[in-house]
This record gives structure tokens, sequence and C-alpha cells, in this order.
């Protein structure tokens, strides 16, 4: 586990100086679905913060077997509406806000004394056949409406690629949504984030300008599938 952290680590500060930037403008979210929370401790006591789940029912247990440590968490998963809830109670991030009535539901059902919840806005090229996220008219919509909502705080955008994509296609893609980003933030929404970047591409989101990678495989080696998840979608629902 140590060796695969030191090894993303130093790839990620690679590619970061290769784009002119420190190591420290990239944040490391280590995504620890499908693993159990012995190893997501393991990694905390090497100094990870961040971590990301997707499967609300696998996620909740291991946050409560951590709570003793102070992590953020991520919740990177596609959310329906019916899992708001919990997600707004437990999380301090989540990433892959598609539709209105999603943002909706956090923003009321985020607790007043916990501090507001961290949002991104998830994007998808309309070249990409993925799962989830919105045009870019719907996100500019999106964030609009996201900043009406005070328990929520809007970071920035995220985005997942296809796999199968070279590192050139890759870089395309990153460079669309960095620039629909920067737009955004030439109209005034107050961005800091862009989550994009995963084991198989995250260098070139780097390049790119991703400012938040997230990263599974790299770090905790393959996992099992979740339950009752198609395997041939594992990772992208
Ligand atoms: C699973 C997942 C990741 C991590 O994928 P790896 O290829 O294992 O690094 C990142 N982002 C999202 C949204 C995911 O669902």
């Amino acid at each position: 586990m140590g060796a695969r952290l030191r090894s993303v680590r130093e790839r990620l500060g690679q590619a970061a100086r290769a784009a002119g930037r420190t190591e420290d403008s990239v944040t490391l979210l280590a995504v620890s679905k499908g693993h159990e929370a012995a190893r997501l401790r393991a990694l905390a006591q090497l100094g990870v913060e961040h971590f990301g789940e997707s499967y609300l029912q696998e996620a909740l247990p291991k946050l409560d077997s951590l709570g003793g440590l102070e992590l953020c968490w991520h919740f990177i998963g596609q959310l329906q509406a019916n899992k708001t809830r919990a997600v707004a109670e437990r999380f301090a991030w989540v990433h892959g806000v598609d539709r209105p009535r999603i943002a909706e539901r956090l923003g009321a059902q985020r607790p007043l004394l916990a501090p507001p919840l961290n949002v991104c806005v998830q994007v998808k090229l309309e070249s990409d056949a993925t799962k989830g996220g919105a045009s870019a008219a719907g996100a500019r919509a999106l964030v609009a409406a996201i900043a009406s909502l005070p328990r929520l705080r809007l970071r920035g955008l995220m985005c997942m690629l296809p796999e199968g994509l070279d590192a050139a296609a890759q870089r395309a893609r990153f460079s669309a949504v960095r620039e629909l980003y920067d737009e955004l933030k030439a109209e005034g929404a107050g961005l800091d984030t862009l989550s994009m970047g995963m084991s198989g591409d995250f260098e070139a989101a780097i390049a790119a300008g991703s400012t938040m990678v997230r990263i599974g495989t790299a770090l905790f080696g393959a996992r099992a599938d979740p339950p009752g998840a198609d395997p041939a979608s594992a990772g992208t629902t």
C-alpha cells in the first residue's frame, strides 16, 4: 500500500511539474469503494485525508468505523433522489450533481449545524455516451441554481471519461471541461475545483488543469465488484 501510494504521488508530482504547477495544487482523493475499512485506515496513517465512495450502503459502515479519524468524505457515485438525505448528512463533498432536483434535495437536507456541503457539477461531453453528467448548457444552469442554495457550496466541475481513449483524446476532453470551467469563472462563479482524472487518465487530467484526481485502482489494486453491480459498468454506476 505504501509503495503504491508513493508511486501515485510521484506520478502526480511529475505531471504537475510538467504542467508548470506545484504538487500541492492537485489534491489526491483516494477512491476506496470495494475495499475494507482497514485498508483505508492504513492509507490514512500514511497521510491520505480525502476518501471517495460510490455506494451508500457500502460507505456508511466504513464512515462509522473510521469516525475517529479526521477524514474528509466525498460521495462520487450516481446519486438517486431517495439517497440524498444520508449523503447530505454524512459527507463533506458530492461530486456528480447533474440535475437541479438532486441539488435542491441536498440543499434542503444538509443539517443546519454542518458547514455547507461542497458540490461539483458533473459534466458530460456531447461526444461521450458515459453515464451521468449535464451538458455544457445544463451545467451552466445548474451552477446558477446551486449558487442560490445556501446550504450548498459550489466548488467546481467533475467529469469522467469513457475508457479506452489514448492520451491525446483524454487531454482534448479534459481541456474542453477546463474551458467551460474557465468560462464559468469569468462569468463570476466562484469555483476552485476541477475534479478530473482517475487511475487510467490522471496525468492527462493534470496537464489540462485538474485540481483533484480520484484514484482507486492505482492506490489499492483491483477491487471486487459491488454487490448487485453489472461488472461491465462497475465503477460507473
Ligand atoms: C471508481 C471511480 C473512480 C476511480 O477509478 P479507478 O480507475 O479505480 O482509479 C473515480 N471516479 C469515479 C466517479 C469512480 O466511480
